[in-house]
Parts: C-alpha cells; sequence; structure tokens
C-alpha cells in the first residue's frame, strides 16, 4: 500500500482478462476510493468506484443480511460462479427482469444486452413465458416484473404478456423500452393499459438530441416525448432513464430534471445509470470514462441550482448501499421540489431492516411510486395550476403520508452497475434485481451481464462458467 493509500475493506472481485475470482481491496487515495486487484496472469488493476463527498465510508445503512426465499442452486464453486440464486446470496429479489426478445429496433453503441439492430432469434413463447412466471412465484412470490430484450415493443404480444403476468398475481409490470413505438404508435400504447401495464421504464438520455445522436446513433426526441404523451394519455406512469455517459450527457442532469418536473404527475421518476463497460473492451475502460455515485448525487445540486441537495439523498434499503442513491420529491405550488426523504429517512430504513419484510416493503414501496396516480391524470391540473399539496412530515404511517402526495411527486435515484473491472463480490451479494435466465435460473443484473474485456459472457447466451 503506497503511503498516501488507505485500504478500507478487503473483498473478491474477479480479472477482466480470464473472469478468475480474484482478492480485491477498496483503497482511499484523497477524497477518492479505487478497487484494486491483482491476477497472478494478467496482472494489476485498479478502478475508481467513488469520487468525493458524500464519503464512500459514510454511505451506509443498517441493514442485516437476508437469504433468498428459496435457493435454486448450491454454493458450489463460488461467487459468482453459482447463480440460481444460491444459498451464499445475501438478498431476496425486488424486481426481476425477463428478457421477451432478443431483437430491437435500434443499434446503439450503449447496450447492457448487446442487443443489435434486427438481430434475429426466437422469442419465447407465451408458454415458456408463463414458465418462468410460476417459477418466480415459486421462488419467493410476486415480484416486481420488467419486461425487457431487447426491445420487448417489438413483440405485437406484449400486451398478452402483461396481462399474463397480472392474471398469475404479480401486482406490478413495467416495461423497459426505448420508447420508439410507444411514440409512434399510441393504439399500441392503449393495449397495454389495457392489458394492466404499471410503468413504463423509458429510456431517455437527456433533453437534446445531439445526446441521442451520440448514444443512440440517432436523433430520438421528438419519438421520446410523443410516448411520454402517449403514456399519460393512457393513464401509464413513465420513469426517465438516463444512461450518463462523461463528457456527453454529464452536464444535462439539471436540465432533465427541470425538463421531469413539467412532465408531473405524468413522469413518476428520473433514473440516472452511470455507464458500464460490457462486451469487448480489449483495453480497461480509462477513469475519466466513469462517473459514480457520489459524482452524479453533487451535479443534481450544482445543475439544479440547489432545487434538490446533496443531503436530500439517501443509500439504498434494499441492495448494497454502494450499488445506488435515492430521494423523493414532492412539486410544491410555487415549482420548487420538497425533499420528503430526509424527513422519513429513520422510517424507511427502520421498516426495511428486517430483511424479508424489507424486501416487500422495498418492492411495494417502487411499484406505488412508478405507477401513475390513482386519480386519472386528465384531470390533475398542470405545475401552473398546481394545488396546493401539503408536504405531509407529521404522518403517522408511511402509507398515509403516501396517499397525501402520491400525485405530485417525483423520485430521483441511480445505480452503478459493475462491470468485470469495478465488480466488487460483497456488492454483488447483496443484489435484489435480477434476470430469468433462459434454464430458469434467477441470476443477479450485473452477474449476468458480466463480460471478459474479449466480450466472453458469464452467464449470457450460456451456461455457468467455472471459477
Ligand atoms: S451473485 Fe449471489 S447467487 Fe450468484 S453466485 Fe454470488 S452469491 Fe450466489
Ligand atoms: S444490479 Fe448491480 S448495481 Fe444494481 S443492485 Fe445488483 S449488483 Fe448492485
Amino acid at each position: 500500500m503506497a503511503p498516501d493509500e488507505k485500504l478500507l475493506n478487503s473483498t473478491e472481485s474477479v480479472c477482466p482478462e480470464c473472469l478468475k475470482r480474484i482478492p480485491a481491496q477498496n483503497v482511499r487515495r484523497g477524497n477518492d476510493v479505487y478497487l484494486i486487484k491483482e491476477c497472478p496472469d494478467h496482472g494489476q488493476f485498479s478502478t475508481v468506484i467513488w469520487r468525493g463527498e458524500p464519503a464512500y465510508e459514510s454511505w451506509a445503512y443498517p441493514k442485516k443480511a437476508s437469504s433468498p426465499a428459496a435457493c435454486a442452486t448450491e454454493s458450489n464453486k463460488g461467487c459468482p460462479f453459482d447463480c440460481g440464486l444460491c444459498s451464499d446470496h445475501h438478498q431476496q429479489s425486488c424486481g426481476v427482469l425477463l428478457e421477451v426478445t432478443s431483437r430491437c429496433n435500434l443499434a446503439c453503441p450503449v447496450c447492457f444486452a448487446g442487443i443489435t439492430e434486427g438481430a434475429a432469434g426466437e422469442d419465447p413463447d407465451l408458454s415458456v413465458i408463463e414458465s418462468w412466471y410460476r417459477m418466480l412465484l415459486a421462488s419467493g412470490g410476486p415480484v416486481n416484473i420488467q419486461l425487457s430484450g431487447g426491445e420487448p415493443t417489438v413483440r405485437d404480444d406484449l400486451p398478452d404478456i402483461v396481462a399474463l403476468g397480472h392474471k398469475l398475481g404479480f401486482n406490478f409490470i413495467q416495461i423497459n423500452t426505448n420508447g420508439l413505438r410507444l411514440g409512434k404508435e399510441s393504439e399500441y400504447v392503449a393495449k397495454l393499459k389495457k392489458a394492466g401495464l404499471n410503468c413504463v421504464f423509458l429510456q431517455f438520455d437527456g433533453t437534446n438530441d445531439k445526446i441521442y445522436k451520440h448514444i443512440r446513433g440517432t436523433a430520438l426526441l421528438e419519438l421520446k416525448e410523443a410516448a411520454i404523451r402517449h403514456c399519460a394519455e393512457n393513464e401509464i406512469g413513465v420513469v426517465l432513464v438516463s444512461t450518463l455517459v462523461p463528457g456527453i450527457n454529464t452536464g444535462n442532469i439539471g436540465e432533465l430534471i427541470n425538463y421531469a418536473v413539467q412532465k408531473i404527475p405524468g413522469v413518476r421518476a428520473v433514473h440516472f445509470q452511470p455507464i458500464g463497460y460490457f462486451g469487448r473492451y480489449p483495453k480497461a475502460p480509462r477513469d475519466e470514462g466513469r462517473i459514480t455515485i457520489p459524482e452524479v448525487i453533487r451535479a443534481l445540486e450544482s445543475q439544479t441550482g440547489g432545487k434538490v441537495k446533496t443531503a436530500n439523498f439517501l443509500p439504498p434499503a434494499g441492495e448494497n448501499a454502494h450499488c445506488s442513491f435515492h430521494g423523493n420529491f414532492v412539486l410544491m405550488p410555487d415549482g420548487t421540489l420538497k425533499s420528503w426523504v430526509s424527513d422519513l429517512s429513520g422510517y424507511y430504513c427502520a421498516k426495511a431492516e428486517p430483511s424479508s419484510e424489507g424486501s416487500v416493503h422495498a418492492r411495494n414501496f417502487m411499484a406505488k411510486q412508478w405507477s401513475a396516480p390513482k386519480e386519472p391524470l386528465k384531470s390533475i391540473k398542470r405545475l401552473k395550476e398546481a394545488p396546493k399539496v401539503k408536504p405531509a412530515i407529521n404522518v403517522s404511517s408511511m402509507s398515509d403520508f403516501l396517499e397525501r402526495v402520491h400525485t405530485y411527486t417525483l423520485s430521483i435515484s441511480g445505480m452503478a452497475f459493475q462491470d468485470a473491472w469495478n465488480l466488487d463480490l460483497d456488492r454483488l451479494r447483496d443484489c435484489h434485481i435480477s434476470i430469468v435466465s433462459p434454464d430458469h435460473r434467477i441470476i443477479p443484473f450485473c452477474a449476468y451481464n458480466l463480460t471478459s474485456c474479449a466480450g466472453r459472457a458469464l452467464y449470457r447466451g450460456k451456461g455457468p462458467d467455472h471459477g
């Protein structure tokens, strides 16, 4: 350890070259924290994981280890090679992705799933999807479902998939989409609503087309705005999801919040995802190509002129603290955002602490926050004429409070996905977002998407690899 370095904790990771499990350390250098590891065959790797305040050490919450309600695999080869979930996992699933197609109608330079435009592939039919749903029910109950891909809206029978999930007992179903079809076909959106779709997780990287041309290869803003409009007309809640790429849209964070505020109550939330490096990267991604959680939080304050503040954001109550942040706000009649997370954080974290109860609580909380309000959106007055909404601070229960502020709420959150360079297996074991693999296993998102620098996947497209 160099004289200016301080060891924060020891963990494990994988070698980005060969994906073998290797020891790793989280080390403080000045204001920043790095994950440092050494493969006996491929040398040393150092990756920035946290820059500045709020400090890495302070970003924590009192969480008890939990276990999956049902384990499909044994812990044999050791994490991350036993996913199933295995008996070594420390958290229950809150949200689970079902990849209902490998096809897509875009060819984004940035794609977690490594999908290419027009990529042929047989879609799982409804009976296969039903078997996934039933497996999830048997593995712990009605988790929040994310129908994903590829691009799920390329399927004409997507409304049938949504309806099937509800029929089987799932309460919250969202689609993860680029929004192209939703922007073009309002009747398709109406069919999804009729089927019971609760939320659209809309890829929305920024508020101008320069950003879309860089990240998605083409101008898309008009279609995205049409998608938001069609969702509002059909009473479907929208979460704007921005993949943050340093130098491309990291200066647009404040504008995106201002944009979302104008779209309340149809837009329920903004979710930021710092870019991760999946696929083929022969050279280690440079640290300048990464933005970390505290930087996003600070940018939220500085770029909104203090409309939201660093102190309004908290570590998560479900997954590992260093995976994400969140804050909840109420739009006030004068256009300001009133934070209520800080007022009630004690309540929220306390409720989330007992593990199984906490997992259910986090699941219900997210479902309620991201769905459209009960009151029809068409009848809700817009920002200029928003009725008075009292910030409920002295409330007896979280449910009462949410009832009162549900309509004019905006949640702001972010999740820093892990790749082969910054993977911390302690974080991965706490993961509560998973994907169902074609062979019916539940695999944490960051394990499923993990690839070596040569593009070799650990799970996606094949069975488990060896440690
Ligand atoms: S990520 Fe979880 S399920 Fe997968 S091997 Fe590690 S502990 Fe087991
Ligand atoms: S998906 Fe990745 S970043 Fe998100 S909770 Fe799971 S391990 Fe953490």
